[in-house]
């Protein structure tokens, strides 16, 4: 890796001079008073100085969001992970979420001009990743945490009757205009998360949660609440945003700052997820770039490191003609999709074998890495 061309792009990444999305008015308004709630004191803010995985060796990516809102954005050097700080503390969530989330993400004052905090289709999506890693049972019992405006379980309930499978759903949700659009979908939908779902002393066949991951906190405090909501053949759909996808996310004008957000605590790879599982005691058994994934309890192996990896991508998509150029665009699925095959195919990889491939397509990647940088200079 070239230093002075890494330090380039790093430099730019840190710029606080630049709007990284266009905001309606709407939004803007919202992230004064948002600037406004933290200055005094209603919205508290802490400094993260450790890594989920106990390293302390964090490095600076970006000093702002994509709304231009001073959340910085680090690397874990030991894991690759990437931690927003400062963060919004756990208290101060509830104020932020009822009123600040939605009007600054999606430029609405109501959730009645929004149809759905999702696009059509999640629902359906999530069912037909899950569908062949169920459990054999005619009813299926299904937890949707942050289970918004209920879009995605009245989804998946209507696919899975497509192949004569019963849902029967919970969905938690804290906002109260979300619960009552889902009440309407005839979702059973409760005030609440994981905590209060474990309260209802029932054990679900499968946990979802579709773009809520990395807006927790305490990830080892959520998991084990899941612990002890699932059996040994339940399953674990886990969506968040990957980091290496940014060049099919046109929403986010392809650029890391356009990507980053105050309200995602984490911002994971597949593989810096799978790792982070990995240590509270699961196993993927579906894994892709996107991230969509799957889990189940039980023993897997650690991957890599992936600081190295985010690193070379965010090189790679900070400059823009790499968008130009199919070819070079390309290059980089080529060796992803490789990678990722086996997993996205919904195998599982003998552990051994499963290190040589990965060492294969890291080297085969540093090489395409290198072509790139040398085509570009
Ligand atoms: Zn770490």
């Amino acid at each position: 890796m070239n230093n002075l061309l890494m330090s380039e792009f790093r430099k730019e990444l840190l710029k606080t001079d630049c709007i990284p999305k266009e905001l309606s008015h709407i939004s803007l308004r919202y992230k004064e008073l948002f600037l406004l709630d933290i200055e005094n004191g209603n919205i508290e803010l802490e400094e993260v100085t450790k890594c989920q995985c106990g390293c302390d060796f964090l490095e600076e990516l970006a000093k702002i969001d994509r709304f231009a809102l001073p959340f910085g954005s680090y690397i874990c050097k030991k894991c690759g992970l990437v931690i927003t700080s400062p963060r919004i503390k756990s208290a101060s969530l509830p104020l932020y979420y009822d009123k600040y989330y939605h009007p600054l993400n999606y430029g609405q004052e109501h959730l009645e001009e929004q149809e759905a905090l999702f696009e059509v289709g999640q629902g359906k999506k999530i069912f037909n990743v899950l569908k062949d890693f169920l459990p054999a049972k005619k009813t299926l019992k299904v937890l949707e945490v942050g289970a918004g405006t209920g879009n995605v379980l009245s989804e998946l309930k209507d696919e899975a009757l497509k192949y004569d499978i019963e849902i029967d759903e919970l969905g938690t949700e804290y906002n109260q205009d979300c619960i009552d659009k889902a009440k309407k979908l005839g979702v059973n939908i409760i005030y609440g998360d994981l905590a209060t779902a474990e309260k209802y002393g029932e054990t679900f066949d499968v946990v979802i949660l579709s773009h809520v991951f990395e807006h927790f906190i305490d990830l080892e405090y959520e998991v084990n609440l899941i612990k002890r909501l699932i059996k040994p053949d339940s399953l674990l759909y886990i969506e968040v945003p990957g980091i290496l996808d940014l060049h099919n996310k046109k929403h986010y004008n392809r650029s890391f700052l356009g990507y980053l957000i105050h309200a995602h605590m984490y911002n994971f790879t597949m593989y810096s997820l799978s790792n982070l599982l990995f240590s509270f005691g699961f196993k993927p058994i579906f894994l892709n770039n996107k991230v969509e994934s799957i889990f189940q309890l039980g023993e897997y192996y650690q991957h890599e490191n992936e600081y190295v990896r985010v690193l070379n991508y965010l090189e790679l998509i900070s400059d823009l003609s790499f968008f130009d150029e199919n070819q070079t665009l390309r290059r980089w699925h080529d060796s992803e999709k490789e990678k990722a095959k086996n997993t996205e195919d919904g195998m599982i990889l003998k552990k051994k074998k499963a290190r040589n491939t990965e060492d294969g397509m890291i080297l085969k990647k540093k090489k395409s890495i290198k072509l790139i940088l040398h085509m570009k200079t």
